[in-house]
């Protein structure tokens, strides 16, 4: 018994226990309303709200989206009020300036709390919280970094009055007599998006220093169009305000050595940001694949996590109600206080660490200061005003950096080269030579001359296994040429080293002297034997198949003539002068036969004796005429050329066919062509350039391609397709007459000079090579190597062989149509002829025309023998 009770006991305690510890996550709903087409806002949105649902135990929110047109206060306001008669406890958005102030009226009178992402929307008091950092501290941060880089006078370009608002403030921080500051607009409305025209005005004026304000829609456009009229040098410095910068691609400004700088809130390099990137924009756009975090999205992140947390803070005192914009009374009442608990919340987001100062701003922020370089943006500095002095410059920035120049005069460097041809090769001489003379070759030839320019010396040194250098995993150690530059074994290497992402972590790379990319160098097709019926090549199927219509058609044609012509009816007894029939020869047989023995240039003895037949006859002659010699003309054509009868066409077919053919795939091992294709392979297994990967490290046991040479080797025995870089290809191709390009680059990189990180003469060597590039020397260099020397020029380009084609139906259009129109002709002249013959008729047996006409048609239709002369 007393067990019993003991248990019962402990089953309700336990029972209690259990509910008390088990609450249930409040419900709430936010409301945002959009006037932008901006999905990925809106995914952002749905993202942080689904987050919460699924991790946060205390709290789950319901989103009720309101969409609506810019500007129209009236919308924003039907919206507000169909929120809150909802039960909503916040509002995010909406982005226009007169929507947002009316939807932030409603708010401050119903005390719901209204979230903005707005860069200057700062109203002291009321319900509103705008998570986007203070204008006037971004000024400021701006400010610090043209200072730190030691700028005096520079053009601002600005796009339009929202930016000029911004650079204003700007403007405003220096000091007119010392700083020359000069103001250009972008018009991108004005203009329908050419800035040239200002963009060629300050190049004139020999500026040199910009900072550039405008929208991310057109940055990508001004920074194109900047390069296109020469304002993307080594002596020229932009420093662009718009925080969304490291999003757009800035491949095409990384090797132009112009100094870039940008600032950002969020590290597009952090794992966790870039899979919630990815997360946002799969929602939005499925195929988007930059998965840059812009900062709206970010900021519409934060605001949102932000909300929910300061919801959880005043939870006991929120109690949502619906509430009508038309009853005065109704109220959130906890609305001021859920705002307080957000500008008192020390959160750190996707935008970093979020404080409020007293005033509600976000003037407490950390920015990165990144600058462009070869290796992509590179981080340089951070802004943080916490710290003092906020900004934190880990890069010292000098304004003239050629300063390699006076380390780089009379040094002797050793040059690392490989025998790799038409790069790097052996002199082939009677007479011995020595030192620098053994080699000649494409980058022999660049290293002249940049050693002119900049007053340098060298030695080569050969890398005899041609290995260009490749992380070595086994080891943890780069090997080939890169490894001699760490090892000091060498100070610059020239040959074709191609710059990776990889390697350029490792050393420096110069500008790239040359651009190239990854293509497939294969065997060209063999002819394809005769077909069983070559001899229609010569014309396309429609042209034959309009030759047997019209065949058919003149034959009728001709036939029906022959019936309607009174000449063609003749007296079969010539001494009887009015014999009981008559007879005519075109019946069909022979009209069939006369038609066939034109077409076939022979006659056929049938002598057609009226005009209209004659016409026909003429017509068809000349159509036969110039169909027989196009045909002949173009057979000669074609039994002199043979149809090639390629494998594979491109990239898709090869790694489609290559299995069923049995073709083998390789590229120069540990080259970058195979790194190309391995990170490929890691980032998609299935795609056409993972297969090729797999089909790679198949093949590569039964063949391993050590050099070029083994490749382009085993290319001209057949069935396998080397994977090299073009430039090497087009060397290739030009000599080897059996073998070809398929398809056209795989992707884009360049060929530059390497030596050990931060070398000080990197910059003078990437100058002199930008002076070799504008003089022509290098094209110059280019064609000596490729088209004059060693052979070169010997195979025609496939263009010049000239396929013969079918003529097809265009070719001859003109001479079907003559002979269409004479037919017609022909008609009319037998009517003619017939009119003729009936008014005859009537006037010699002396009955009406139309009689005489009526009876020659019957005639036509139903007898075989000439009615009038039987009856007269
Ligand atoms: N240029 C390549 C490199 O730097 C070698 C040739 C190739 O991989 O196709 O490694």
């Amino acid at each position: 018994m007393i067990f019993a009770i003991k248990t019962s006991i402990l089953v309700i305690v336990l029972v209690l226990f259990t509910s008390v510890g088990k609450i249930e996550a409040e419900e709430y709903k936010i409301g945002a309303i959009f006037d932008d087409v901006n999905t990925n806002q809106e995914a952002a949105l749905q993202e942080a709200v689904n987050e919460i649902n699924e991790n946060d135990d205390d709290i789950d929110l319901e989103l009720i989206v309101e969409y609506i047109r810019r500007d129209n206060p009236y919308e924003a306001s039907r919206a507000t009020c169909h929120l809150l008669e909802q039960g909503v406890v916040g509002i995010l958005g909406p982005l226009s300036e007169d929507n947002s102030n009316t939807v932030q009226s409603i708010c401050d009178l119903k005390e719901i709390p209204h979230i903005e992402v707005r860069w200057d929307d700062y109203p002291v008091n009321g319900t509103l919280i705008n998570l986007h950092p203070y204008p006037d501290t971004l000024t400021r941060t701006y400010y610090d970094l043209i200072v730190a880089w030691g700028w005096q006078n520079f053009v601002i370009l600005y796009e339009n009055n929202e930016s000029l608002q911004r650079v204003g403030e700007i403007i405003k921080l220096f000091n007119p007599r010392k700083n020359r500051i000069v103001l250009r607009q972008l018009n991108p409305v004005k203009s329908g998006g050419n800035f040239r025209p200002v963009l060629k005005e300050v190049w004139k004026s020999g500026a040199t220093h910009f900072l550039l304000d405008c929208s991310i829609e057109i940055l990508e456009e001004v920074l194109k169009q900047a390069q296109q009229v020469g304002l993307m040098t080594d002596k020229h410095h932009f420093i662009i305000t718009n925080l969304d910068l490291h999003t757009i691609e800035l491949m095409p400004y990384q090797y132009s050595e112009t100094n870039i700088t940008g600032m950002r809130f969020v590290d597009p390099d952090n794992k966790d940001l870039t899979e919630k990137a990815e997360k946002i924009y799969k929602q939005a756009l499925p195929i988007f694949t930059g998965y840059r975090l812009r900062l709206l999205e970010a900021l519409t992140f934060d605001a949102v996590k932000m909300f929910a947390e300061a919801l959880k803070a005043s939870e006991p005192l929120v109690k949502p109600t619906n509430i009508s914009c038309y009853n005065d009374n109704e109220k959130l009442r906890s609305g001021t206080t859920i705002v307080n608990e957000m500008k008192n919340l020390d959160y750190t987001g996707l935008t970093g660490p979020i404080k409020f100062d007293i005033k509600g701003y976000r003037t407490s922020f950390a920015l990165h200061v990144f600058e462009l370089m070869e290796g992509g943006q590179t981080i340089v500095g951070h802004w943080n005003n916490s710290k003092s002095p906020p900004l934190n410059i880990s890069r010292l920035y000098t304004s003239n950096e050629d300063q390699g120049d006076a380390d780089i005069r009379n040094k002797t460097f050793r040059v690392e080269i490989t025998l790799t041809e038409p790069y790097g090769m052996r002199v082939e001489s009677m007479q011995p030579v020595y030192g620098n003379d053994q080699y000649e070759g494409f980058v022999v030839d660049i290293i002249k001359e940049l050693s002119a320019i900049r007053g340098f010396n060298y030695t080569f040194v050969v890398r005899e296994d041609k290995k260009n250098g490749e992380y070595e995993n086994k080891t943890g150690k780069w090997n080939g040429i890169i490894g001699d530059l760490i090892d000091e074994n060498a100070d610059l290497a020239i040959c074709d080293l191609t710059i990776t992402k990889d390697r350029a972590e490792v050393v420096d790379f110069t500008g790239p002297f040359m651009m190239l990319g990854v293509s497939i160098l294969y065997k060209k097709p063999t002819k394809a034997p005769p077909s069983f019926f070559s001899f229609a090549d010569p014309f396309a199927f429609e042209v034959w198949k309009l030759l047997i219509v019209s065949w058919v058609g003149v034959s009728l044609i001709l036939f029906a003539l022959g019936r309607i012509s009174p000449t063609e009816w003749e007296n079969p007894y010539p001494c009887i002068e009015e014999p009981e029939f008559l007879v005519n020869q075109l019946d069909l047989r022979n009209c069939v036969w006369f038609i066939t023995g034109s077409i076939m240039q022979q006659g056929s003895e049938i002598e057609l004796k009226s005009i209209s037949t004659r016409m026909v006859a003429g017509m068809w002659w000349f159509f036969t005429l110039l169909m027989v010699s196009s045909y002949t003309a173009n057979l000669a054509a074609f039994l002199t050329t043979e149809k090639p009868n390629p494998h594979f066409t491109n990239l898709h077919e090869l790694v489609e066919n290559a299995d069923t053919i049995g073709i083998m795939v390789g590229a120069k091992d540990g080259g970058a062509t195979e790194t190309f294709f391995k990170s490929k392979w890691l980032a998609d297994e299935n795609s056409d350039f993972g297969k090729i990967y797999n089909l790679m490290v198949k093949d590569k046991k039964k063949l391993k391609v050590i050099d070029n040479q083994d490749g382009v080797a085993a290319a001209r025995k057949g069935y396998f397709a080397f994977f090299m870089e073009d430039k090497s290809i087009e060397y290739e191709i030009q000599r080897k007459c059996d073998l070809h390009q398929v398809g056209d680059k795989l992707d884009e990189k360049g060929y530059g000079i390497a030596m050990r990180k931060n070398s000080t003469y990197r910059n003078s060597l990437s100058t002199a090579i930008l002076l070799m590039q504008n003089s022509g020397k290098i094209d110059e260099f280019k064609r000596k190597w490729w088209e004059e020397r060693k052979g070169g020029g010997q195979c025609p380009s496939d263009a010049e062989n000239g396929d013969a084609t079918p003529l097809n139906l265009k070719g001859v259009e003109g001479v079907f149509w003559v002979t269409i129109g004479g037919t017609i002709l022909s008609f009319f002249l037998a009517m003619f002829e017939t009119t003729l013959y009936c008014l005859k008729k009537s006037k010699r047996f002396r009955y009406s025309f139309f009689e005489a006409l009526k009876e020659e048609i019957k005639f036509y239709f139903r007898q075989v023998t000439h009615p009038s002369k039987v009856d007269c």
